[in-house]
């Protein structure tokens, strides 16, 4: 199978070796090792000295840890959203009592740093400002450094950055672009099974946490902090995923980020180019098009629907469809972590191969 939905991506082999190594315990010195090496490598390729902690959760584990670890039920956020995952973090916030303003784009747009500033001029007291840096159900990229200044100049909110499918795979600055928390997840470019969710924590957020009332037990950060001192996690941790996500993080920072980024970008480049060159036309506008998810309109005169299952039932290439409002109506082609050319080349020729035969 070529599995190309934005998340879980297919494992190297060497980091599926990695993830199925004999347990340890994980309130020994062996364990110390594992996580202090694996933190310090996380904020390498995070370029951030923030507070950092690796937890066992998926990526909305770690939005949720953002969350309730800087408000108080009754604060205000703003949430600004321009597709399905971009709503999670108003939706978790609103769980635990937390008063969200929506900003919605519509699906296909990337949000506008001028809007923020209006917003946050329009209303002083948001605590935070929520958003994705890289929307994976429409394949677009946010200009998260652009926005960042915005918030901070406009304001004392935080950044909280969905960064979910987005660190790893696309250039991300945490301390130089001033990004408050960060949350990420192993199954995503880091090219790790699922299991692990990492976040970030600046000063002013870690500030905020001593005064932020939302319920919290698993995801409090006090308790990754005071364990991580002893080289311990607070609960038993997936152990088999953090041993794969070791070896990716040691692959990554091997290879070079700057190396990882292009490669990412030339793949991203071949799934467009590829597309357009079958008829097709992407969703969003070039410009701002993900370098790990391309999201592919699909022509009128075609089911999308039936056209990602023949894909995969014909040529055994799994393709993201669309979601909620886009069902149908695109397709994406994930390209995050390792993969290559040969893995988008199989992409091309299998919609195209189906394609032409849906067309008669
Ligand atoms: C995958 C993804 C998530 C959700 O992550 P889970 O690990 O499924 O909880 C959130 N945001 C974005 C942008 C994603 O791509």
């Amino acid at each position: 199978m070529n599995l190309r939905v934005p998340g879980p991506v297919p494992l190297t082999d060497e980091i599926i070796e990695a993830s199925s190594e004999q347990m340890i315990n994980h309130r020994g010195p062996e364990f110390a090792d594992l996580i202090n090496r694996m933190t310090e490598n996380f904020k390498t390729v995070m370029s951030t000295q923030n507070r950092s902690y690796l937890i066992t959760a998926s990526g909305t584990g770690a939005m949720e840890a953002a969350v309730v670890n800087t408000m108080s039920p009754g604060d205000k956020s703003l949430m600004v959203t321009i597709g399905s995952f971009g709503n999670r973090f108003g939706d978790i916030a609103e769980a635990f009592g937390g008063e969200v303003t929506r900003m919605e784009y519509e699906w296909g747009e990337p949000a506008d740093p001028d809007d923020i500033r209006r917003a946050l001029r329009d209303e002083p007291n948001y605590k935070a400002v929520m958003i994705t840096h890289n929307e994976s159900s429409t394949g677009i990229t946010n200009r998260i450094e652009e926005i960042s200044k915005v918030v901070h100049e406009e304001s004392d909110a935080l950044l909280l950055l969905d960064a979910v499918s987005s660190a790893a795979g696309i250039p991300l600055a945490v301390d130089a672009w001033d990004i408050d928390t960060m949350s990420t997840a192993s199954q995503k470019a880091w090219g790790a099974p699922p299991g692990i969710g990492m976040i970030t924590m600046s000063e002013r957020a870690w500030k905020a946490r001593e005064s932020a009332k939302m319920a919290r037990y698993y995801f409090d950060a006090d308790l990754y902090e005071r364990y991580l001192q002893r080289g311990q996690p607070p609960f038993t941790p997936a152990v088999s995923a953090l041993y794969g996500l070791d070896k990716s993080m040691q692959l990554l920072l091997d290879e070079g980020m700057e190396n990882v980024f292009g490669r990412h970008h030339e793949r991203a480049e071949q799934a467009r180019q590829g597309m357009k060159k079958l008829g097709l036309e992407l969703f969003p506008d070039e410009s701002v098009a993900s370098n790990t998810v391309t999201a592919v309109k699909v022509p009128d005169d075609v089911d999308g629907v039936e056209l990602v299952s023949r894909v995969r039932k014909e040529h055994g290439v799994v393709l993201g469809g669309g979601q909620q409002k886009l069902q149908g109506k695109i397709f994406r082609i994930g390209h995050l972590g390792w993969v290559s050319k040969e893995d988008i080349d199989g992409v091309i020729k299998a919609v195209d191969a189906v394609l032409k035969d849906m067309r008669g």
